[in-house]
């Protein structure tokens, strides 16, 4: 499969060309316990080229499969983005090689904190512990007033000599 997207510049159409295929997933570069990517980087591209300056529009996309920070399940997880656009300055180029825009373009549509709720999943972890967090009684703890209502400090700044 494709490694990289390189869009030739000779003789370059004048309405432009259009570009669409798939790139391998291991041009990102990860393989840990919390991301992987499970298959190739499909786009669908239009470049144009004005003068010296080749811009290129169009939508990417990468599904992934992420660990829940929360929970530690899997979800799968596509990265999808329908407005990618470059512009990048290719004078006395012969090609131009856009694979690192879009490798880091998909990257950083990546989630920080991947969480189940990010796929409208249920986090087990929510099932289970969620509830009883909200139940614990708010009015436990430390209660600072005195019986009179005013605050111990209030108290402290009547008592004469002070
Ligand atoms: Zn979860």
């Amino acid at each position: 499969m494709k490694q990289q997207i390189i869009i030739p510049l000779e003789e370059f159409p004048e309405d432009g060309i259009t570009l669409s295929g798939e790139l391998d997933g291991s041009i990102f570069g990860i393989d840990c316990d919390d991301v992987r990517s499970t298959g190739p980087v499909e786009y669908n591209l239009e470049a144009q080229l004005y003068d010296t300056e080749l811009v290129v529009r169009g939508e990417v996309a990468a599904p992934f499969r992420l660990r829940c920070m929360r929970c530690l399940g899997e979800f799968d997880y596509t990265v999808a983005i329908d407005d990618v656009s470059y512009a990048i300055d290719v004078k006395g180029k012969l090609a131009a090689n856009i694979t690192e825009d879009v490798r880091e373009d998909i990257l950083l549509e990546l989630p920080g904190y991947p969480k189940c709720e990010l796929i409208d999943q249920e986090c087990e972890i929510n099932d289970k512990f969620g509830d009883f967090r909200l139940d614990k009684d708010p009015q436990s703890g430390v209660n600072f007033a005195t019986p009179s209502g005013n605050s111990v400090w209030d108290a402290l700044d009547q008592y004469p000599g002070r």
